[in-house]
């Protein structure tokens, strides 16, 4: 039996920018109704559930655009989820709205939100309003006014693309300068093709990011980064997909159109990927799911899909569901070695993280204490 332990709401396709890698469709405005959401959330609450805790977790748009959703599915979620323990996932804004309203219910309901900026205003430039216009000076002064209400920092996202990546390092550091300690550089894809030499600077950025994390970590000076976090101290056999927060194939997700996708890719404008990911829908007021289309889907496998370069390599398996390295948004595969490339990202920082933790912890037993011996000299006066 199919076992449900998080779905996703996906609250409304509007939004106030305009992101040039922005994959979602935005030609008709849809919003969750509140009729649809509890009905979504009583079905997910009946379903069989292998975890002691459920989770709920948001799409946008813009989510604080909606901010009167999510005021009303946070509180309903807790008080009916009364036999397991109830999460609610980071919830990724856009960092240019942000009132004393959203600060006080993000801070009573105890929220943990992650603000868009893709590092200084010439990396976050593809990041215009609509209307035209930066959007950095908003978003740097909602990040100073969040970290003084809540008294910590929100979790910085930055959207890794080939034009933005040569700084990625300047950038992370520049946000640890400023006291945004904690990061998410999350590569993108959909609308955007990496080939090898930009996987390269990608890959040499993501080694400077790991040693920077390691002399913070052994300092004891604040530092999260996602998804090193999820691999520190982990064995590779230990890893398992979740550890990326992909929900592909395991976690429906509630679209205003009333059907129910397995993909946050299905919010593109393409049919091909609604017709693909979709698994069920509300009629009449129930939820009605095709499990074995679901089970189908879950079972994707990149590496049987495609014959690919890099199908040995030891964490090649929690990988192997990253559907989204191998299409472009007008509905056509990658060639072969783009999605290889895409999928070295992964694959291989991930692989610098479980390394360099093997190694750390051989030196550390050995000197039984961390030594300035470790920090590469470029890294000595950060
Ligand atoms: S903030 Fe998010 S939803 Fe809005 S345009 Fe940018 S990527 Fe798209």
């Amino acid at each position: 039996m199919v076992s449900i332990n998080k779905v996703l709401l996906f609250l409304s396709n509007r939004c106030n920018l305009s992101c040039s890698y922005c994959f979602v469709s935005t030609k008709d405005e849809a919003r969750l109704s509140t009729k649809q959401i509890s009905i979504f959330i009583k079905w997910f609450l009946e379903q069989n559930c292998h975890t002691d805790y459920r989770e709920l977790d948001f799409f946008g748009g813009e989510p604080f655009l909606e901010l009167d959703l999510l005021q009303m599915s946070i509180p309903f979620f807790r008080e009916q989820n009364r036999d397991k323990k109830s999460q609610i996932h980071t919830i990724p804004v856009n960092g240019t709205i942000l009132t004393e309203e959203m600060l006080r219910f993000s801070k009573e309901q105890n929220l943990s939100v992650s603000i868009s900026l893709d590092g200084d205003r010439t990396s976050n430039a593809g990041r215009k309003f609509k209307q035209g216009g930066d959007s950095f000076d908003i978003i740097w002064g909602n990040m100073q006014k969040f970290r003084e209400f809540m008294g910590c920092p929100p979790q910085i996202k930055m959207t890794v693309t080939p034009d933005n990546v040569k700084d990625l390092f300047a950038n992370v550091n520049f946000l640890f300068e400023e006291g945004f300690y904690n990061v998410y550089p999350n590569p993108a894809h959909i609308k955007v093709k990496w080939a090898k030499s930009d996987v390269d600077v990608y890959l040499n950025e993501f080694k400077k990011i790991l040693q920077l994390y390691i002399i913070r970590r052994s300092r004891k000076q604040p530092i999260e980064i996602a998804p090193i976090d999820a691999l520190w101290r982990k064995k590779a056999e230990d890893l398992v997909m979740e550890d990326f927060s992909c929900g592909y194939g395991t976690q429906p997700m509630l679209h205003p159109d009333g059907n129910i996708y397995i993909c946050e890719h299905s919010f593109s404008e393409q049919k091909y990927w609604k017709d693909l990911f979709c698994v069920g829908s509300i009629v009449n007021d129930s939820v009605h799911i095709d499990f074995e289309k679901m089970r189908k889907l879950a079972d994707y496998n990149i590496f049987t899909q495609f014959d690919l370069r890099n199908k040995n390599h030891p964490l090649a398996p929690i990988f192997s569901k990253m559907a989204c390295c191998s299409f472009t948004e007008n509905n056509t595969f990658l060639n072969k070695e783009d999605i290889e490339n895409a999928l070295d990202m992964y694959l291989l920082s991930s692989d610098y993280v479980l390394k360099s933790y093997e190694r750390l912890k051989q030196k550390y037993s050995e000197n039984n204490d961390f030594s300035d011996d470790l920090i590469p000299p470029f890294l000595r006066s950060v």
